[in-house]
């Protein structure tokens, strides 16, 4: 379990936040950056290829087809609130 970097950024500004982290799309290819660095790594059998079920935001492994979601395992997997708002 690695710390959540983001709570890290006090330093950015709020204009370079939203910037950032203004769309929703943005927020999840910024989150997939932090959680898999190097690329996505299967968290059930460390497969590295997947394919990303865009309708639930969930990335399927191609080897075990386990369904990882971006958020699960984050600050952000109890909340229903658009990520936007963080
Ligand atoms: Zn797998």
């Amino acid at each position: 379990m690695t710390k959540n970097i983001i709570q890290f950024q006090k330093g950015l500004s709020l204009p370079k936040f939203l910037e950032k982290y203004g769309m929703e799309e943005q927020c999840y290819s910024a989150l997939f950056h932090l959680r898999w660095p190097d690329g996505f790594i299967c968290p059930e059998c460390g497969n590295k290829t997947y394919c990303k079920i865009k309708s639930r935001k969930v990335y399927q492994c191609h080897r075990c087809h386990r369904q990882t979601s971006l958020t699960s395992g984050t600050i952000f997997a109890a909340t229903k609130v658009p990520l936007t708002k963080w």
